[in-house]
């Protein structure tokens, strides 16, 4: 995936909220656990990351911003003592820019009891409930959604004196996407909501010595976990001392598991609802070669995320696969701003084309998708003043043409090239010799052996599984299909 165009500036690409990491393990550095398994999830947010652990009696948490190595240094894991932990690195939507308040996991307090909440998604609904929660009493220290379930949690578990019973009636009152984990001070939990939307694994360690869940399977790889399942759309799983027990929190709904995870958010190592993120990757090149073939010297793909279905490309239409672009690993979504002279850069601060490799050639260019377009026109432009013929731009995803309401930060309809350009117009002004999208039935059968029955596609196709705010939805040009009750 290319990212970003510009260190703190905004993405031109559908940028991932979060990552969520739980560990219950008597015995084990919980803290550092939690830790390398952060690291493993790196990609799917770098602003701010954070721990907490309970130790049987309290729960405690640190955290802050920046990337997790930024975040955790020895002294402050080894400060973080206990059997249960559960972490998160955030990408902000909800709740706007980086802080430190919106930083995760957020504690609640059930009277004595501390919990700690770390969730990925973004919930449609907040509104209401933290007006009710305020006339409660209950003060919040950021403008997340998150917070707001935390604090349903913390209010339902201090009236009924059941933890299950406030991560369940929080599951009923809430709407959106979410893939929680929570920490009490002797247990974790995890729970998704009930179209699961954003992914979340079970694992299980070695001998018996605990259990492990994670965004991400390459989450589980790292500490040495074996996959044993997804948790299932609405189901609470929780850990203790008993192992291991699943129940029923709502009822599961439309199955609408995130279908850009495939193309973009994951990393090719990871399994998602029983799907290899790389084979499925592979796919819809081997698909898009089929559909939009083109006479072409060399396939490059755009890294990383254009690696995998650029060697399906290549592999399927005969034409030889180079390494003609280079990613500069280690400029990010950092805190530190280029200046202005280093901004015109542009698209240089991340990728550098391989002369050698590209000049006189005619190019066929694997690219995950198109958001704004300003980065594939840059790219283009990149290309050709380093000695390309032509330049044949084929992306993996479908026209991105509605906003994402469900954890994803995409810009408003206006700012949607798609949304706003018929293809030759989006050719013509991108500057590519020719373009092509995979169709959304290319790409759906380029997962097929997901094991969730349906996909969210709303991106594509404005059919929203979760009914969004009319309010949100008139804000971002997406007319919705569907009424909505909350956060008018
Ligand atoms: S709208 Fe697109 S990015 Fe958002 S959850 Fe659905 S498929 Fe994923």
């Amino acid at each position: 995936m290319s990212g970003s165009v510009l260190p703190g500036g905004r993405p031109d690409r559908p940028e991932e909220e979060c990552a969520v990491f739980g560990v219950f393990a008597p015995g084990e550095d919980v803290a550092r656990m939690a830790c390398f398994g952060l690291q493993a999830l790196q990609h799917r947010g770098q602003e701010s990351a954070g721990i907490a652990v309970g130790d049987g009696e309290t729960v405690m948490a640190a955290k802050d911003l920046g990337l997790v190595t930024q975040v955790f240094d020895e002294a402050t894991l080894a400060a973080l003592e206990g059997f249960v932990a559960v972490g998160h690195a955030r990408y902000s939507t909800s709740g706007g820019a980086a802080s430190w308040e919106a930083a995760q996991p957020h504690i609640s307090a059930i009277d004595d009891v501390l919990i700690a909440l770390a969730h990925n998604g973004t919930l449609v609904n907040t509104s209401r409930l933290r007006a009710r929660l305020v006339d409660e009493g209950v003060q919040f220290r950021s403008n997340t959604d998150s917070e707001v379930a935390a604090k349903v949690i913390g209010q339902v578990t201090r009236a009924t004196h059941h933890l299950r019973n406030g991560i369940r009636r929080a599951m009923e009152d809430l709407s959106g996407a979410y893939a929680m984990v929570l920490a009490s001070p002797d247990s974790l939990y995890a729970f998704r909501d009930p179209n699961g939307i954003r992914p979340l694994c079970i694992g299980e360690l070695p001998d018996g010595r605990g259990w492990v869940v994670s965004s991400e399977t390459c989450g589980l790889d790292i500490v040495g976990a074996r996959y044993v399942r997804d948790v299932a759309p609405g189901e609470i799983v929780r850990f203790n001392e008993d192992g291991m027990h699943a129940e029923q929190g709502v009822p599961a709904g439309r199955p609408a598991a995130c279908i850009f995870e495939y193309v973009y958010f994951a990393r090719p190592d990871s399994v998602i609802d029983g799907q290899s993120v790389y084979q499925a990757r592979r796919s819809m090149g081997r698909i898009l070669a089929q559909e939009a073939p083109v006479e072409a010297d060399l396939v490059l793909g755009v890294p990383d995320s254009g690696v995998p279905p650029a060697l399906g490309f290549a592999a399927e239409s005969g034409i030889p696969y180079a390494d003609g672009i280079v990613k500069n690993r280690y400029v990010g979504r950092t805190f530190i701003e280029p200046t202005q002279a280093m901004r015109q850069l542009g698209i240089r601060l991340k990728l550098n084309p391989l002369r050698s490799v590209i000049e006189g050639q005619r190019l066929v260019v694997i690219d995950d998708s198109i958001v704004r377009g300003n980065t594939s026109k840059k790219l283009v432009q990149m290309l050709r003043d380093a000695g390309a013929a032509e330049v044949h731009l084929r992306i993996v995803s479908p026209e991105v043409r509605w906003p994402c309401f469900y954890g994803i930060d995409t810009d408003t309809r206006d700012q949607l090239i798609a949304a706003n350009m018929t293809l030759d117009e989006m050719n013509a002004w991108i500057g590519s010799d020719t373009l092509a999208f995979i169709s959304l039935a290319g790409l759906r059968a380029a997962v097929p052996d997901a094991r969730c029955q349906g996909f969210c596609d709303a991106c594509f196709t404005g059919d929203y599984p979760v009914a969004v705010p009319e309010a949100a939805a008139r804000k971002s040009g997406a007319t919705m299909r569907r009424d909505a009750s909350e956060d008018a």
